[in-house]
């Protein structure tokens, strides 16, 4: 028998997680009641994080910075008007989330900690140069996007830890976009591309989903490839860096080959889109 608890404050929340062995934090609730039904999760508590003040909602800061609270829905993230340019990127990654019904019960937050190497945000996010914010035991840390992905489904988070936020830097005025390839409508990516360019209109942030334990993103490649984005076999040579870092599966979404090939593809067509994007501004 599950007990479901309800902390008022994050202080609160910590310490009950601490204090329960097995307890595990619940947001939406939509992956954690489905993966609970299909008796892949076994909580002797659930330690739920509704009734915390300070969790929900997307600010700009003084320093033009954008912070999402992890409990900010999908269809809270896809409806706001503070990502613009450069983080236009996030907004069109939560608008490709599941269907209306996930959109509006699912949290940043929980897509985060979940780590599905399918999921949307984790491109968007690399791409975007997030920093999370997380509260445990041991206090408060932060820790940037680039590393956050350890493994299939691990990350940087500690057991006991809070994802308590999702700080952006300030949006910068240059086009972004999020592609993805699914079976249907709705689903999880096959293979995915966040893409931004740098204001100069020369260089991109580019991060791929879906083809390895966590969003694939090289900065070195993006380093070189500056000054070179029309020039269609420096773009090749980029992708080819980002296929080389690739660990995709064969599963029911598509081959690993498959994903192999579609990476080139996204990243050709995206920038194609940007560029025009650009060119029109
Ligand atoms: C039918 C369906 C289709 C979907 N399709 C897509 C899709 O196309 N693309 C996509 O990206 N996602 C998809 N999802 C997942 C969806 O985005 C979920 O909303 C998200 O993965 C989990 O968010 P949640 O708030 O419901 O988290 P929960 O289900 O409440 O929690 C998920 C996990 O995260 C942990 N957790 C939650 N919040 C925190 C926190 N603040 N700090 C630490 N740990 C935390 C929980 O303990 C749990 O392990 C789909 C889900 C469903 C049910």
């Amino acid at each position: 028998m599950t007990q479901i608890l309800f902390p008022e404050t994050l202080d609160q929340a910590v310490a009950l997680l601490a204090r329960h062995d097995e307890a595990r934090p619940i947001a939406g609730g939509t992956t954690l009641v489905a993966m609970r039904n299909a008796g892949l999760v076994d909580s002797s508590h659930l330690v739920s994080l509704d009734r915390i003040p300070g969790l929900r909602g997307i600010e700009r800061l003084a320093d033009g910075r954008i912070r999402v609270g992890a409990m900010t829905r999908h269809a809270d993230t896809a409806a706001s008007d503070l990502f613009t340019g450069s983080l236009a990127v996030v907004r069109k990654a939560a608008g490709m989330i599941a269907n209306k019904v996930v959109r509006n019960m699912g949290t940043m937050g929980g897509s985060v900690a979940n780590a599905d190497p399918a999921a949307d945000y984790l491109p968007a996010l690399a791409c975007a140069d997030a920093v999370l914010s997380v509260l445990g035991p041991d206090g408060a840390r932060e820790i940037p996007i680039l590393t956050y992905v350890q493994d299939w489904y691990e990350t940087a988070l500690e057991p006991g830890e809070i994802l308590t936020a999702i700080t952006f830097p300030a949006p910068e005025d240059a086009p972004s976009a999020y592609r993805k390839i699914a079976r249907v409508s709705g689903d999880y990516a096959t293979a995915s591309c966040a893409m931004a360019l740098t204001p100069d209109g020369q260089g991109l942030r580019v991060a791929i989903g879906a083809c390895g334990p966590g969003p694939i993103r090289d900065v070195q490649a993006e380093a070189v490839l500056h000054g070179h984005l029309q020039d269609p076999q420096a773009v090749a040579e980029f992708a080819a860096a980002l296929v080389a870092k690739a660990d995709p599966v064969d599963d029911v979404r598509g081959s690993a080959d498959y994903r192999l090939a579609l990476i080139p593809r996204l990243i050709a067509s995206v920038l194609s889109d940007l560029i025009s994007a650009k060119e029109a501004a």
